[in-house]
């Protein structure tokens, strides 16, 4: 059981986590960053099982996901920041210092006078075989969910994008502009997105609508690389299937905020609220003096890396002016 203190302790391990960290670690306050594996996957968050990032500034031939977040976090480490593997399990918002607990190799509780909440977003699945990890699955084998990220992956290729709100019709319509068809497959005749985002894409000539489908399974070809789906028509029950190469999910993004409900003003998707609409006077600061929030947690909107390394910058900058007045 280890305990420390830290005046800084940021929990996440992608952009926004690491940027803090960097940014803190450099105004002489290095914090203890906990990474873990409790948002799904490695640490390093997203980027950690994404291939080639094609639109991180700086990287004109590209960089792959896991390289940028090993820099990064080397980087973070360079200026001083302290690394603890593990999950946290608990946090007490109530009052000052903070207390974070968890469990990795051993269990550890950190105290701390300012923290950064940078814990991400999981995109939602359905929960079929051919979403997981190769070898059993073909996440990162044409199964993705950031059409902006491995949209170009796709060019001139035929794509399925999954889901009936905002998320998939801007994937969709964003994808139509370089693939050769989209099949936006959705299980229900009605839509949750915001109509002008429905009327963009019914308006845009290679988006095809297979509705209302579910989906039964990814197929997959001899090499572990998507091929298509089969579909099922959610009232008939007739099966179909469709070619494609690429497979988006767009039916949603869950943040990885359990840890704080309860404690943290959080909006109707379970998102961290922060800046004036949480009471807070900086942009990255929450419903409590002395927390903020940074990346995909508080973003439903953006949800980019340099986005979340940009808001993690700002976390670090209102810790640190709220711990130095
Ligand atoms: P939503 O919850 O709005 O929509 C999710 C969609 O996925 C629904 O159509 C839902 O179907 C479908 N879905 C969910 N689970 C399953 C499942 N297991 N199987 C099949 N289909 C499933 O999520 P979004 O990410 O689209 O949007 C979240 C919020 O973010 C919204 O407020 C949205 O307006 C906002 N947003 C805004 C954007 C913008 O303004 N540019 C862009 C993206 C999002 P069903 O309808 O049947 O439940």
């Amino acid at each position: 059981m280890s305990q420390q203190h830290s005046k800084i302790a940021v929990i996440g391990s992608g952009c926004a986590g690491l940027t803090a960290a960097i940014y803190a670690s450099r105004a002489a306050m290095p914090p203890i960053l906990v990474e873990g594996m409790a948002a799904g996957g490695p640490p390093g968050g997203q980027l950690a099982l994404t291939s080639e990032v094609e639109n991180y500034p700086g990287f004109p031939k590209g960089i792959l996901g896991p390289e940028l977040m090993h820099a990064m976090r080397g980087q973070a480490e360079r200026f001083g920041t302290q690394f603890i593997v593990g999950d946290v399990h608990k946090v007490d918002l109530s009052r000052r210092p903070f207390t974070v607990e968890g469990e990795g190799l051993d269990p550890f509780t950190i105290t701390c006078d300012a923290l950064i909440i940078a814990t991400g977003a999981k995109p939602k699945k359905l929960g079929l075989v051919g979403e997981q990890e190769p070898p059993a699955g073909m996440w990162g084998r044409g199964v993705t969910s950031c059409a902006t990220c491995d949209g170009h992956f796709y060019r001139g290729e035929d794509v399925i994008v999954i889901g009936g709100g905002d998320t998939a019709m801007e994937e969709a319509t964003y994808l139509a502009k370089m693939v050769r068809t989209v099949t936006l497959v959705h299980r229900r005749d009605e839509f949750r997105a915001s109509r002008i985002m429905l009327e963009r894409a019914r308006h845009t000539a290679n988006i095809k609508w297979a509705v209302p489908y579910h989906v039964d399974a990814i197929l997959g070809d001899g090499d572990n690389n998507v091929r298509g789906v089969r579909l099922r028509h959610a009232q008939s029950g007739e099966t179909r299937e469709i070619e494609a190469k690429g497979f988006f999910l767009g039916i949603g993004h869950e943040p990885n905020t359990g840890l704080f409900r309860g404690q943290l003003t959080l909006d109707e998707n379970g998102y961290i609220v922060v800046g004036a609409a949480a009471g807070g006077a900086t942009a990255t600061a929450t419903s409590v003096a002395g927390v903020f929030a940074a990346g995909d947690v508080a973003d439903h909107v953006y949800r980019q890396a340099v986005t979340a390394a940009g808001t993690g910058c700002q976390a670090a900058i209102d810790a640190e002016r709220f711990l130095s007045h």
